[in-house]
C-alpha cells in the first residue's frame, strides 16, 4: 500500500521510500523515512497535490510522488519503528583556542526557511532585510557589522536549506560559504516548532565538525503548547549551546550574542564534538576512508576527515570533488566504492538512505530524553481551523480569486481619494510657481519638467502602497504559500510548477523580486521558464499609467478594465507557457515538496512597515531615475526655441476676442512647436510603427521612454500633454482631462480625440505586454545565467504586444465602423 491509497485523516508508517536521486534525497529530508508516522490532512482544491502530517509540519506532495512511499496502517506498524537508543557517543575536546587579533568573529546564520534567520539578522543588525511567512525568501546572503561587548561582529544572512546536500543551488551556496568562507561560529537558527525536521540539519553542521550555538527559535511558540524541553541536557547531547530566542520581540538574543563569544574563545565546557553513530558497518567504513583521507594533511586542514568520509559514502558528488586533487585520490574513490558495495549488500539498503535513518535516529534519540510534549499544539490547531477553509475542496478557488479582485479593487478605488488630494496639491503648488516665478526657461523647467514629470507619477503613491499592502499581507501571514498548493493542478496544466506561483504573484508588486524568487525552484528549466513569462504579470509600476488612461476614457468602468487587464496578463502569461514548454523545455516535472508553514498574525505595524519599505523604494524612484527622465525628456521637448510657424499665431491672438479662440490658438501653436522640437522630430520617425496600432507620436515616445522604467511613461505624457499649456484663469488641469481632450491637430484624423476608447485599450494593453524596464532585463540575464534570455524576452514581448495591440486596434475598428 502506497501513501496514494490512503483518505483524508489517516494515519500510517512509512516502510520504504522508492524513487531516486534528487527526488529521495528531498523527500527524505524532509521526514519521510522508514518508521516515521504520517497523516493525510487534505487534498487541495483540484485534488492534487496532497497535504500530508509529518515530523510536526505540513509538506504537500504529488499524488505521482506520494504513490513512492508505501505505507502499513494500523496493527502491522510497530514492528518497524526504529529505535534510536544510545546512538550518541564519543567526547571529543576542540583543540587549542588560538585568540585573533581585533576580535572579529565571523558569524554565519543557517537553519531551515522560516525559521526566523533573517528576522534575527534584522534584529541584531537594524537592517530591515525582507522576512515572509513563506519558505524561499532570502535569496542571497546578507552581510551587516555591528558591535556587541567589544566584539565587532560580521554576521551573513544565509537562504534557508533542510540540508547541505547537492540537492539545490541554495544548499550547495550556503554549504560553499561554510566550508569556503570559514566562519568562526555557525548560529544554527532552529524553529522549536518543528525540533525533529530543523535538527537533521544540525546534525550534518555536527558531521562538519564546526562550531556552532544553537538559537532555540520561536520559543514563545514552545512555550504556548506547554512543551518542556531540557535545553541544558540538550546541549550537552548535542555538544551544541542551545540558547531559546524569540527573535522577532527580540529576546534572547543577548544571551545569544554572548554565547557567541563565550564559543569563540573557547570557555564554553558544555561545547564537545561528538560523532553521531551511523552503525558498526558505516562507522568501518568510515574510518577505512579517514585513514586514506588523513594522508593528505593539506586538506584535513580545511574540511574533517569524518565529513568527507560520510560525504563519499553519501555519494556527494561536489564533496568528492573538494579531495579531486589528493595523491592517493583513485584509491579513495575505489575504496568509497567497494565500500558503497559491501554495506548495499549488507543492509539490502543505499548507504544514503541508511545514513539520513541513523541521522534521524540520533535527533529522535536526543528528543526523547529531553522533550515531553503537552499534547497540545494551539497554532497548529489554529492554522489547521483556517485552513479548513481557506484550502476547501470547493471554496480554496473562489476565496482566493475573490481575495485577487478585491485587491484590484481595493488599490483603484481607495487609492482614488488620496490620490485626488495629492493631485490638488500638485496643481496648487505649479499655480503657485507659474504665479511667482519669473517667466522664463527656469519655470518652465520647474513647472513643465519637474513638476509635470515627477508629479504625475507621485499621485500614484497610495494606490501603490495598497498593492504592496495585500501583498505583504498575503506574504507574512502565510497565505502565499497556500496560493501556492491551491494554484499547483492549475499550473501544471500550464507546464508550470505550484512553486512558480509566488513568483508569479510577487511579479503584481515588482518583477525584479519576483525574477530573483525563482530561485526557489529547483529545476533550472522550470525557473527559465517562470522568468520568461513573469514579465506579463502587471508590476506596479505599470499601474499608474492603467490608472491614468483607464481612468480618462473608462472613468465609469476603471476598476474593471484594470481588473481585465491583470487578468489579460496573466492569460498570456500561461498561454506562453505552455508553448515554451512544448517548444523549448520538454523536460520531466519536479517534485512538489513544499512546507505549510502556519498561520501567523504578524501584526498591522509589520504589515505596514513591509508596506512602507517597498512604497520607499517607489518613492527614491522617483528622486533618481524618474527626475532624470523628465528632465531630459522635457528638454527634447522644450528646444529649440526658434521654430517658423506656418501661421502667425501671436499676431491672431492678439486680435482675437472670445477667449475660447485664444486657448484653442495658444494650444495650436504649442502643438505645431512641439511637432518641431527634438522628441517631436524622434517622434515623427516612430510614427509608421504605431500608427496601426492607433497611437500618436506621443504616445509612442512615452512607450521608448518606458524601458527605464514603466512609470516614466506616465511623466513623459505629463511632460508632453500638458507642456506650457494653461487654461484661461491660470490654472492647471489634471493630466487625466488633458488626455480625455487630446485631439490631432494634423492629418486625415485632424480634430479627431487621440484617446478613443479602441486606442486607449490598445494602449493599455501595449503598455501590459511590452518589453519589461531595464532592472528586470537585468535580473533575468543575471539569474538565468545567461544574456541570450535577457534578450530574448526583451524581444518577444515587444513582438508579442505589438501584434495584439495591431489586433486589439484595428478589429476594434472594423467592428466599430462596420
Ligand atoms: P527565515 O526564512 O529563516 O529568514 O525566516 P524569517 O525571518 O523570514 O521569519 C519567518 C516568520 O517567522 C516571520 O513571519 C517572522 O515574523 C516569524 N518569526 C520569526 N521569529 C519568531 C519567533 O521567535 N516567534 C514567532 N512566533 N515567530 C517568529
Ligand atoms: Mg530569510
Amino acid at each position: 500500500m502506497t501513501l496514494n491509497d490512503l483518505h483524508t485523516g489517516d494515519t500510517a508508517t512509512i516502510t520504504r521510500v522508492k524513487g531516486r536521486g534528487a527526488f529521495r534525497k528531498r523527500i527524505t529530508e524532509m521526514g519521510f523515512i522508514r518508521g516515521k508516522p504520517v497523516t493525510v490532512v487534505k487534498s487541495a482544491p483540484l485534488k492534487d497535490p496532497v497535504e500530508y502530517r509529518i515530523l510536526d509540519s505540513n509538506v504537500t506532495l504529488r499524488s505521482s510522488e506520494s504513490s513512492l512511499i508505501e505505507v502499513v496502517t494500523g496493527a502491522d506498524a510497530p514492528g518497524i519503528v526504529v529505535t534510536p537508543a544510545s546512538r550518541i557517543s564519543g567526547a571529543f575536546q576542540r583543540g587549542p583556542f588560538v585568540p585573533r587579533p581585533g576580535k572579529i568573529i565571523d558569524v554565519a546564520l543557517v537553519g531551515n526557511p522560516n525559521s526566523g534567520k533573517t528576522t534575527l539578522f534584522n534584529r541584531v543588525s537594524r537592517s530591515r532585510e525582507h522576512v515572509g511567512n513563506y519558505p524561499g525568501v532570502t535569496v542571497s546572503s546578507k552581510e551587516a557589522l555591528f558591535n556587541h561587548r567589544g566584539y565587532t561582529f560580521r554576521i551573513t544572512d544565509l537562504p534557508g536549506t533542510y540540508s547541505l546536500s547537492d540537492y539545490s543551488s541554495e544548499e550547495k551556496f550556503v554549504r560553499e560559504h561554510i566550508l569556503k568562507k570559514k566562519p568562526d561560529v555557525v548560529v544554527n537558527v532552529v524553529d522549536a516548532n518543528n525540533l525533529e525536521r530543523n535538527l537533521y540539519l544540525t546534525s550534518q553542521l555536527i558531521d562538519m565538525d564546526i562550531t556552532v550555538v544553537l538559537a532555540l527559535n520561536m520559543y514563545d511558540d514552545l512555550m504556548a503548547r506547554k512543551d518542556k524541553l531540557d535545553i541544558g541536557l540538550l546541549s550537552q547531547l548535542l555538544g551544541i549551546r542551545v540558547v531559546p530566542t524569540i527573535s522577532h520581540r527580540g529576546k534572547g538574543i543577548f544571551r545569544l550574542l554572548n554565547h557567541v563569544i563565550r564559543v569563540f574563545e573557547g570557555d564554553d565546557p558544555d561545547i564537545r564534538h561528538i560523532h553521531i553513530n551511523y552503525g558498526e558497518e558505516i562507522e568501518q567504513s568510515v574510518q577505512r576512508l579517514q585513514e586514506l583521507i588523513r594522508e593528505n594533511p593539506s586538506h584535513t586542514d580545511h574540511y574533517s576527515s569524518r565529513f568527507l568520509s560520510l560525504k563519499l559514502l553519501e555519494r556527494d558528488d561536489s564533496c568528492t570533488h573538494l579531495i579531486s586533487d589528493a595523491d592517493n585520490f583513485i584509491r579513495i574513490q575505489e575504496t568509497a566504492r567497494d565500500e558503497i558495495y559491501r554495506i548495499r549488500h549488507l543492509f539490502k539498503e543505499d548507504t544514503e538512505t541508511l545514513v539520513t535513518d541513523a541521522r534521524y535516529g540520533f535527533i529522535s534519540g536526543a528528543l526523547k530524553e529531553t522533550m515531553k510534549k503537552s499534547g497540545k499544539n494551539p497554532g497548529f490547531t489554529r492554522s489547521q481551523q483556517i485552513d479548513r477553509i481557506l484550502t476547501h475542496k470547493y471554496l480554496g478557488l473562489p476565496i482566493f480569486l475573490a481575495f485577487l479582485w478585491l485587491m484590484f479593487h481595493a488599490t483603484f478605488t481607495l487609492g482614488n481619494h488620496p490620490m485626488g488630494w495629492i493631485e490638488s496639491g500638485i496643481d496648487l503648488l505649479s499655480t503657485f510657481l507659474r504665479s511667482h516665478m519669473a517667466e522664463g526657461i527656469l519655470r518652465d523647467m520647474m513647472v513643465d519638467g519637474i513638476i509635470g514629470g515627477v508629479g504625475g507619477v507621485i499621485v500614484f503613491l497610495p494606490n501603490i502602497l495598497i498593492l504592496f499592502f495585500f501583498i505583504s499581507l498575503m506574504e507574512d501571514t502565510g497565505y502565499m504559500a497556500r496560493t501556492a498548493f491551491i494554484m499547483d493542478r492549475v499550473m501544471h496544466l500550464f507546464g508550470l510548477h505550484g512553486k512558480s506561483f509566488i513568483p508569479l504573484i510577487m511579479g503584481f508588486g515588482c518583477n525584479v523580486p519576483a525574477i530573483m524568487a525563482t530561485r526557489t525552484l529547483e529545476n533550472k528549466n522550470d525557473r527559465i521558464l517562470t522568468m520568461l513569462i513573469i514579465p506579463f504579470m502587471s508590476c506596479s509600476a505599470r499601474l499608474p499609467v492603467y490608472v491614468l488612461i483607464a481612468g480618462a476614457i473608462f472613468p465609469e468602468k476603471a476598476g474593471n478594465v484594470i481588473f481585465l487587464l491583470y487578468m489579460v496578463g496573466v492569460v498570456f502569461s500561461m498561454l506562453m507557457s505552455i508553448l515554451f514548454k512544448s517548444i523549448l523545455f520538454k523536460n520531466r516535472e519536479a517534485p512538489f515538496v513544499m512546507e505549510l508553514p502556519i498561520y501567523r498574525n504578524p501584526g498591522m505595524k509589520v504589515i505596514l512597515l513591509h508596506m512602507w519599505r517597498k512604497g520607499a523604494y517607489y518613492l527614491k524612484k522617483m528622486g533618481g531615475v524618474i527626475l532624470l527622465a523628465s528632465l531630459v525628456i522635457w528638454a527634447l521637448g522644450y528646444f529649440p526655441r526658434n521654430v517658423e510657424y506656418s501661421i502667425e499665431y501671436d499676431q491672431l491672438i492678439a486680435q482675437e476676442q472670445s477667449p475660447e479662440r485664444i486657448s484653442m490658438l495658444k494650444r495650436e501653436k504649442e502643438a505645431e512647436r512641439q511637432k518641431h522640437s527634438y522628441i517631436g522630430r524622434l517622434g515623427k520617425s516612430i510614427e509608421p510603427v504605431i500608427r496601426p496600432l492607433g497611437f500618436d507620436w506621443k504616445m509612442g515616445i512615452s512607450l521608448v521612454t518606458g524601458f527605464a522604467a514603466k512609470e516614466i511613461v506616465v511623466s513623459t505624457m505629463g511632460v508632453l500633454y500638458q507642456a506650457g499649456i494653461e487654461a484661461e484663469d491660470g490654472s492647471s488641469t489634471s493630466l487625466q482631462t488633458r488626455i480625455r481632450d487630446e485631439m490631432y491637430t494634423s492629418g486625415p484624423l485632424a480634430g479627431k480625440p487621440v484617446f478613443t476608447p479602441i486606442s486607449g485599450f490598445s494602449f493599455l494593453i501595449f503598455i501590459l505586454l511590452y518589453l519589461p524596464c531595464i532592472a528586470v532585463v537585468t535580473a533575468v540575464g543575471r539569474e538565468s545565467g545567461s544574456w541570450k534570455w535577457a534578450g530574448f524576452v526583451l524581444f518577444y514581448t515587444t513582438a508579442i504586444a505589438w501584434v495584439t495591440s495591431f489586433a486589439v486596434f484595428q478589429i476594434g475598428t472594423l467592428l466599430l465602423n462596420g
